[in-house]
């Protein structure tokens, strides 16, 4: 069987108080890509916005001295250049999130970025047709990132029929793997909800996608951001102990 991708940690990263709880969970199960998202983009101007370069990376170096890169890799979202700039030397993974995959100009500069890093994950908007998907992806090839090392998520779309308001659109997803892609699937941002997340997940790793990112956090009620989609850390351990025996 092969083995799958699994990148769990909070929607945004908050404390080193937070992250090292995360941390040692995902270590206790052999997990090694950690959402550690400085950088929030929010629907609304005046929520939190995300620690940012100067709180946030202090933050990253701290966990390190706990945890090599061999046994963590962070993975950060970037909405911009300069926040580009700031992080690249710090993550292994560069997340291109869902409101920009169509951000062209910062497509064209990550490839500029990339160096050892593990891949550069390119989520699905969730408006955004197929082709505009594997579009957005051949710009980051065709600026420099190394085809091998993009991979492709899908986070759910709009739906008008969904309770939840979103769907996983599954179809889209083998579509990405058939066009050569790895494809993980985020079940958090496309239900919304946290009961639906680990059945989403279960299902993804049943089919046939590469891997799965899942938002989890030590007090869920309490996250600053998606609190209703957060997973607490005793369901990931339970998720994790039962994937790991059959994938
Ligand atoms: C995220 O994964 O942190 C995120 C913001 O998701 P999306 O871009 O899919 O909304
Ligand atoms: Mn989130």
């Amino acid at each position: 069987m092969k083995k799958k991708l699994f990148i769990l940690g909070p929607c945004s990263l908050e404390s080193f108080e937070q992250i090292s709880r995360v941390a040692n969970i995902l270590r206790k199960h052999d997990v090694t890509y950690m959402r550690t998202q400085v950088y929030k983009p929010r629907t609304k101007p005046d929520s939190f916005q995300g620690l940012g370069a100067a709180d946030g990376i202090p933050v990253l170096n701290k966990l390190r001295e706990t945890y090599s890169i061999d046994q963590l890799k962070f993975v950060a979202e970037v909405c911009s250049e300069e926040q580009l700039a700031a992080i690249a030397d710090h993550v292994q993974v560069i997340q291109i999130g869902a409101r920009n995959m169509q951000n062209f100009e910062l497509l064209k500069v990550v490839g500029k970025y990339i160096k050892d890093h593990d891949f550069v994950l390119l989520k699905r908007g969730f408006a955004n047709t197929l082709e505009e998907w594997l579009s957005a992806a051949e710009y980051l090839a065709y600026f420099g990132v190394p085809k091998n090392k993009i991979v492709l998520c899908e986070r759910g779309s709009r739906s008008l029929t969904s309770p939840t308001g979103v769907h996983l659109d599954l179809i889209a997803a083998m579509m990405g793997q058939k066009a050569g892609y790895k494809v993980v699937i985020d079940p958090s941002h496309g239900s919304k909800q946290r009961e639906f997340v680990i059945p989403l997940a279960k299902a993804a790793l049943a089919m046939d996608f590469d891997g799965v990112m899942i938002e989890c956090h030590p007090e869920p009620a309490k996250s600053v951001s998606d609190a209703a989609q957060a997973i607490s850390l005793e369901d990931a351990e339970e998720f994790l102990l039962a994937a790991h025996t059959s994938y």
